[in-house]
């Protein structure tokens, strides 16, 4: 069960896309939910309460040209010997 979502958000599903793909990002909210396959680019269209029910989890924010400035680097440990 998901609650707390927006446009933008990827999101995982319970079941799995027919692709494969299990990864989906929300194209538009409101009293329907559309998602968008990350893998295969289908959109499908639920209800707010069955997308609430049927998605897993919310991913890490992905890159999006909304999320502009918000950097994430990657530190490498160094050790020294
Ligand atoms: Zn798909």
């Amino acid at each position: 069960m998901l609650t707390e979502f927006g446009l933008g958000d990827r999101v995982e599903m319970r079941k799995k896309h027919a692709c494969g793909g299990n990864e989906w990002v929300i194209t538009r909210t409101g009293a329907d939910i559309r998602i968008r396959c990350a893998k295969c680019g289908r959109s499908v269209m639920l209800d707010r309460g069955d997308f609430m029910r049927a998605a897993k989890k919310r991913l890490a924010a992905a890159e999006t040209e909304q999320a502009a400035g918000a950097e994430v680097n990657e530190r490498n440990e160094e050790n020294d010997g």
